[in-house]
């Protein structure tokens, strides 16, 4: 083996159906007599890349293990020992069927980059460098180097790497292989905003003419990356369907805007849109008052120092927080909420109200969701108010308040730490990395919450976040760290989001237009008219 696939599914069987009786025909595979349910395929198209976007729970790991030939589909029915002749035989005539043939027929070479790293780096042994060397069948392995930065991290132990090494170094490991399909399941995990512009271009430049697959979250790498996009919905862990294949661009707003023309589909009650008039003209705007402030500050670990000169965070304004994995980010915001003690500096005022949602999160008690959250907040459960209906709903917490905390997979843990910290009357908002492990849909769920709150009490909120297309969506103004990470950090001032954002990206020499239909970011091609345009006029992130 590679050391990158793994075999073992961590998912246990689940229960309770109730399908769309129109979609029977149409099955693919389906868990157990109970279980999940998935209608429909994306077929594989040489020399693009096709990505899956969509709600967690809904089928799109299940389609890239049968992509990848791990799993072999039962058309619907458990009860069968599915065979690879079989599916060939049900998939006579259609598209799909000549790449099945190829796959079964070993005529194509797959690499898989699974979704859990952390699984995969706990079997892994050697120096970064050898284990990459190894395997290095296209003879890249000074270029993946460079390209995905790996330099600091290239004579470290494996077991030693931290999420964001071992996603690079597992990505990196597939780019080296010589395959023709390649699939990606969630390679931005753990990435920062600058790993991610460079994931998304090296992914284009080497895989030109390969069959590439991709699910991810974050919009950005998505729309950069992605030719065609796969829209799924359906109802999480009960069935999954997946969309015709459309245009990146299509695709993408189709899904923000929960409606798919071709298939005819509402796949949900709310739209997700980036001009957030409704939000910026409510009442409780950015105000004048100081809600927290900071001077001085500095923070010394062995071989780290952080420095935080002056800032702060207005009533109602969202800020932003942007920089590398080991610049600080998570340092300072402690600092701020008072976990951490400073070595020198001032944080004002001393005694604010605070709610904070920790970056690491974890299964902390034998309580349950709903006494997490009627601890957090008397009225966060009255089915009539905003919160329920928008967080609590939204989330799919309603469904889990009888289970135990312990219980929650990581993301619908982070649903449960971002809905209690919101929950929660406060000054003060901070929230450390708050989309890890939530789907694109939750993420922007979570960002609209999270602004409207901070408006209604005319609180202050701090988020740091590596979705780059989320700040859009949410701050008001941001803060880039500068610095070398593991080694020193320095908290710029806030400045307002297309200025912080130009100054960032300049470094990238990428650029973004609005798109002219939802609003959201889109990085334009390389080289393309809008690209040098706003490269000549110093306009990398052109917002109007
Ligand atoms: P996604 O990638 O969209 O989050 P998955 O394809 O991982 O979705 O899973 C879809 C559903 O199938 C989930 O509800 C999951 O619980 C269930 N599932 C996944 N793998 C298995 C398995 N090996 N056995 C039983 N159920 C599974
Ligand atoms: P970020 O949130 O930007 O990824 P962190 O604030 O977590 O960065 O860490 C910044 C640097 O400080 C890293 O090099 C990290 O190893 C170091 N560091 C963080 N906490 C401690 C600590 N308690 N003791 C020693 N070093 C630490
Ligand atoms: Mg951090």
């Amino acid at each position: 083996g590679c050391g990158i696939c793994v075999k073992k599914c961590p998912f246990d069987a689940i229960s309770i159906v109730n399908l769309p009786d129109a979609l029977e025909g149409e099955a693919i595979h389906r868990y157990g007599i109970n279980g999940f349910k998935l209608f429909g395929l994306p077929t594989p198209k040489r020399g693009a890349i096709t990505a899956i976007i969509g709600k967690n729970g809904t089928g799109k790991t299940t389609i890239l293990k049968i992509l990848s030939g791990e799993l072999v589909p039962n058309f619907g029915d458990p009860e069968v020992m599915p065979t690879q002749d079989m599916v060939l035989q049900r998939f006579r005539g259609k598209e799909i069927h000549s790449y099945f043939k190829e796959l079964y027929n070993k005529e194509l070479r797959v690499v898989h980059k699974v979704q859990y790293v952390e699984v995969v780096g706990r079997l892994l042994k050697g120096k970064v460098s050898d284990l990459l060397r190894r395997i290095d069948e296209r003879g890249k392995l000074d270029e993946i180097r460079t390209l995905l930065r790996m330099e600091s991290m290239w004579e470290k132990e494996s077991s030693t790497l931290s999420g964001g090494e071992l996603q690079k170094l597992l990505v990196g490991a597939a780019l080296l292989r010589e395959a023709d399909v390649y699939v990606f399941d969630e390679p931005s995990s753990y990435l920062d905003i600058n790993e991610r512009l460079n994931l998304s271009r090296v992914l284009r430049q080497l895989l030109g003419d390969k069959y590439v697959l991709m699910v991810d979250h974050d919009l950005i790498v998505l729309d950069y990356v992605a030719d065609l996009v796969n829209v799924m919905y359906g109802e999480p862990s009960i069935y999954g369907r997946v969309s015709k294949s459309y245009s990146v661009r299509a695709g993408i707003n189709h899904m923000l805007k929960g409606f798919l023309p071709s298939e005819n589909v509402k796949m949900r009650d709310y739209e997700i849109r980036f001009y957030m008039k409704d939000l910026a003209e409510m009442e409780g705007v950015t105000g004048t008052s100081i809600k927290i402030s900071w001077s001085g500050v500095q923070k010394s670990f062995l071989g780290f120092s952080l420095s935080a000169p002056r800032g702060e965070v207005r009533e109602g304004e969202v800020v932003g927080i942007v920089g590398p994995n080991g610049i600080g980010k998570t340092t300072f915001v402690k600092i701020l909420v008072g976990e951490l003690k400073a070595d020198a500096g001032i944080v004002e005022p001393e005694k604010s109200r605070l709610a904070y949602k920790p970056q690491v999160i974890s299964p902390f008690t034998e309580r349950t969701v709903r006494e997490v959250m009627e601890d957090a907040s008397k009225d966060s459960l009255s089915s009539s108010s905003w919160f329920y209906v928008e967080v609590v709903r939204r989330f799919g917490l309603h469904k889990l308040l009888d289970s135990s905390v312990s219980s929650l997979s990581g993301g619908e843990l982070q649903k449960l730490m971002i809905a209690k910290t919101l929950a929660k009357e406060a000054d003060v908002y901070v929230f450390d990395e708050p989309s890890a492990y939530i789907d694109v849909e939750e993420r922007y769920v979570m960002a609209r919450a999270i602004k409207r709150v901070t408006r209604e009490r005319r609180s202050a909120t701090l988020i740091v976040e590596h979705d780059l297309a989320i700040h859009d969506y949410v701050a008001d103004r941001i803060i880039v760290f500068s610095g070398k990470p593991g080694v020193s950090g320095n908290v710029e001032e806030p400045v307002p989001l297309r200025h912080g954002l130009n100054k960032f990206l300049r470094e990238f020499g990428i650029t973004f237009r609005r798109d002219a239909e939802t609003g959201r970011p889109r990085a334009n091609k390389p080289m393309s008219y809008l690209d040098r345009l706003q490269k000549e006029r110093n306009e990398y992130y052109a917002m109007e």
